[in-house]
């Protein structure tokens, strides 16, 4: 809880105290909503977005749009390859998928396009 309540807007005493969603004056007995102290910000919910912010969705396809080196292997997955059915699972690499001929694997949103 913060120590920073604003002071009582009756008295301006300083020694406000919060009880659930009020704010109390003890010392005029001022009650008021304490909405703007007590208001915890809401969670923005977490939107991934393909390069040109598309908004992407479980299910979606995408392509991709850069040529992505596989981390401890040789293999390529190629400008324009298609990738169907991703899973947004948030972090770094934000899209689990398969690829045809790769096998699963995550990738980056902003290296793909909705398709
Ligand atoms: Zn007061």
């Amino acid at each position: 809880m913060s120590s920073t309540l604003p002071p009582c807007p009756q008295c301006q005493s300083e020694f406000v105290y919060a009880d659930d969603s009020l704010l109390i004056c003890p010392e005029c007995v001022h009650e008021w909503p304490a909405d703007a102290a007590a208001a915890e910000p809401e969670e923005a919910p977490v939107v991934t977005k393909d390069a040109v912010g598309n908004v992407l969705q479980d299910g979606d396809s995408v392509t991709v749009i850069k040529d992505l080196k596989i981390k401890g292997s040789s293999q390529v997955v190629k400008v324009g390859t298609k990738v169907r059915n991703i899973k947004l699972i948030g972090g770094d690499h934000d899209i689990d998928c398969r690829i045809d001929g790769i096998g699963s694997m995550q990738l980056k949103s902003e290296y793909v396009k909705k398709a």
